[in-house]
């Protein structure tokens, strides 16, 4: 009998573990933590379900969202963060604040070199980098909003069907032996006139026809999570418009900064540019 009974225990013993250990599906899909990735962070005991805390992240609100019975924090890590220990602050509904660490990982990202048949987009003349300059500050500002609204799903919808993925996140660009800005978004290589989809819920934040970007939209998911779509050659959306997950809000092109047709779909957190590959499940490690 007490043999049984010692088994029983064991089984439950290991259970018991096991359902401590066990990740979420959010956790499972996203918590990619190195720079320009994700860090999906448990803030365990202490915390609210009910009223849900708020926590940042160098200085920037952080997207919390309750799962599977735990309360996550779904951190952007800035492309430029140092491998090691990092952390967020949280600060409860009663407001009792702790401090939640965790680790950032390496991850080397490879150089690419683009050769650009002519160098108008690579050396703007001194009016066209004045007009780059008034549309990166509207980009700027719609990446840094805040809305308190939860987002509709965090693992995000592919916002085209089909198509390769023809340049990830973080390369490092070279466009006529100059280097500039590491690549900020995921390219997607689809036929001009694809449809482009939400990718979850939202509030059309930008409506643009930029230097670079070329005919752009940006959709406010809600708690900072952002997604911008660009090189467009068609936009079907009004900036204020709401969208629901899986609407079209464009069509693919090439315009702007661009040397074929191709969507180019940047994700944000915390205004911070994250590897939209790890939100479809194709994170490259
Ligand atoms: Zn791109």
């Amino acid at each position: 009998m007490s043999r049984f009974f010692y088994l029983f225990f064991a089984i439950i013993c290991l259970l018991i573990t096991q359902v401590s250990f066990a990740k979420t599906y959010i956790e499972n899909r996203l918590n990619k933590p190195v720079p320009g990735g994700v860090a999906v962070v448990k803030l365990g005991d202490g915390v609210s379900t009910e009223k849900l805390p708020r926590v940042s992240y160098n200085g920037h609100q952080v997207l919390v969202v309750k799962s599977e019975g735990e309360v996550l924090a779904i951190v952007g890590i800035p492309l430029t963060a140092k491998v090691g220990q990092h952390h967020i602050d949280v600060v409860s509904n009663t407001g009792k604040r702790q401090t939640v660490t965790f680790n950032v990982l390496s991850k080397k990202y490879t150089e690419q070199h683009i050769k650009l048949p002519s160098n108008k987009h690579v050396t703007p003349s001194a009016a066209n980098q004045a007009r780059f300059k008034r549309e990166l500050e509207e980009q700027l500002q719609a990446y840094a909003q805040f809305r308190q609204v939860m987002p509709s799903n965090v693992v995000l919808d592919r916002p085209v069907d089909g198509g390769r993925y023809s340049s990830p996140f973080g390369l490092r660009r070279f466009f006529n032996g100059q280097e500039r800005n590491p690549h900020s978004g995921l390219d997607i290589a689809v036929p001009t006139g694809t449809p482009v989809k939400a990718s979850a819920d939202g509030v059309i934040t930008i409506v643009g026809d930029y230097f670079f970007n070329g005919k752009t939209v940006f959709v406010d998911h809600g708690q900072g999570l952002i997604s911008m779509y660009c090189h467009l050659s068609e936009i079907d959306v009004k900036k204020g418009q709401v969208v629901k997950r899986g609407e079209v809000v464009g069509k693919v092109g090439a315009t702007g900064r661009a040397t074929g047709p191709h969507l180019h779909w940047n994700v944000s957190l915390n205004n911070v540019r994250v590897d939209p590959a790890i939100f479809v499940g194709a994170f490259q490690p």
